[in-house]
């Protein structure tokens, strides 16, 4: 289904609200949950043997990139970094000693930070280490993806990123405009990341990712009109597209960038608008929220056979896998329990050297989370949900059950956002860009969270 650009609709339901990478999201995570029932979900799991996926957190950069809201450090001190390694390699043991050896790895992802900051034999030693604990699927359908600074790498590295069993590639690019990569302390050539793509085609990877992000400083719709000519051009098979928050309060880098550099909320949006036709019309198709796929690549067909799912990565595939977190700040998904490790490096080495998994908080979800979270996934990967046939396979009469959230849908039908009828809900092409505001209805935690305002904008 297109996606139809409404500037009233999405002024005003264009708030503040979750991404839902997870329902409940992070917000609900406390420190009641700890690394003993963690222990004993995962060990529980075993008895379903669905396979796993494999998420591993390197925090390292080289240098700051101002608009940046990750959890990162940026250094050049290697021994900070060899300990790192050494802790995480402890993690890796008492992880993989919660599973059975027969559940495999059908998808991995390197996330960070910067995974490639890592040189090629530190990475070998990554993989071979986690080859050894765990038992990696290695047939062609596997997902193994890792996040590229295309500064870190040159043809020869992405090469071995193949070799070291890699197929997918995500590049962060997010603007090639020279005035605007100034601007936000990341400068890098588009020639550079043509020869990294003609290199990533080269060596096999089956799919190329670009991230892309709009609010930088100096952007107008003209100059992204160039980087997104640019980017198509280069045919990423998959693209996310980020809006920029400006969180200075928040996050110390931002205050590098001058608050009048900024665009305008009516030039963003515009760039929004130019950015979804641009895109769509150059045969791109829209998954959802802020990511776009051609019609070949998995996210479009996991949408097709209801495989899609969103996760910490955006949107993803295998959503039958349970998610094991590696690293600081990770956020593992096993049965019914979300588990984060500890936000600081200090404290995750610190637990880990006692013998101890670093998780500090997390949640065990009770049904009723799962319902929602259901009915959260079916709208945000599929816009549509029949009551009678979710209400089958959950084994509830969806109208009772849902009945105030029904009613807090009437609004949204009433200005187009949805078709609400008797059957159920569906998901206009003026709605598509607006699913936060429409999932919300349905998140019994949100008023408490909007009223502590944590929440970026949804556009
Ligand atoms: S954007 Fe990426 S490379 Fe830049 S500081 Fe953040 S994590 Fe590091």
């Amino acid at each position: 289904m297109k996606v139809c650009f409404d500037t009233d609709l999405i002024v005003r339901y264009g708030g503040r609200g979750p991404r839902y990478t997870s329902y409940p999201t992070a917000l609900q995570f406390n420190d009641t949950l700890t690394a003993d029932d963690y222990r004993a979900s995962a060990i529980a799991s075993n008895t379903s043997g669905v396979p796993l996926s494999l998420y591993v957190h390197i925090p390292f950069c080289h240098s700051l990139c101002y608009y940046c809201g990750c959890n990162k450090i940026v250094t050049h001190n290697q021994a900070r970094v060899d300990r790192y390694m050494e802790m995480l390699y402890r993690e890796i043991d008492m992880q993989s000693e919660l599973f059975d050896k027969g559940r495999k790895i059908e998808q991995l992802h390197f996330g960070g930070g910067t995974p490639t900051y890592l040189d090629s034999e530190q990475l070998d030693d990554l993989m071979a280490k986690l080859r050894s604990a765990f038992t990696f699927d290695e047939s062609a359908d596997r997902e193994f993806s890792i996040e590229v600074d295309p500064r870190t790498v040159d043809e020869d590295s992405i090469r071995h990123l193949a070799e070291l069993g890699f197929n997918r590639l995500s590049l962060g690019i997010q603007d090639f405009d020279p005035v605007v990569q100034e601007a936000v302390n990341r400068t890098q050539t588009t020639d550079d990341v043509l020869g990294l793509v003609l290199a990533a085609r080269d060596a096999g990877f089956e799919s190329i990712s670009f991230d892309l992000i709009y609010g930088l400083p100096h952007q107008t719709a003209k100059s992204f009109d160039t980087t997104l000519d640019l980017v198509i051009g280069m045919r990423p098979d998959r693209l996310a597209v980020y809006n920029y928050a400006h969180l200075p309060r928040r996050f110390k880098g931002q205050r590098m960038i001058n608050d009048e550099d900024i665009p305008s909320p009516e030039v963003k949006l515009e760039i929004l608008h130019r950015t979804i036709d641009n895109l769509c019309d150059s045969g791109y198709v829209y998954i959802g929220m802020d990511h776009f796929a051609l019609p070949d690549d998995e996210l479009v067909l996991a949408r097709a056979n209801g495989t899609l799912q969103r996760n910490f990565q955006g949107y993803s595939t295998h959503r039958e896998c349970d998610l094991v977190a590696l690293g600081v700040s990770a956020i593992g998904s096993i049965g019914n329990v979300f588990a984060q490790n500890s936000v600081t490096t200090m404290e995750y080495e610190t637990l880990i050297e006692n013998g101890q998994l670093p998780i500090r908080k997390g949640i065990a979800v009770d049904d009723d989370d799962l319902l929602r979270a259901d009915v959260i996934q079916a709208l945000m990967c599929y816009d549509k949900l029949s009551f009678d046939e979710f209400g089958t396979q959950h084994n509830i009469d969806f109208r009772n059950y849902f009945a105030t959230e029904i009613e807090h849908l009437r609004p949204l039908a009433d200005d187009g956002l949805i078709e609400l009828d008797q059957a159920g809900v569906e998901i206009t092409q003026k709605g598509r860009l607006l699913l936060r505001s429409i999932a919300m209805v349905f998140d019994r935690y949100i008023d408490q969270a909007q009223n502590d305002n944590r929440f970026s904008k949804a556009i």
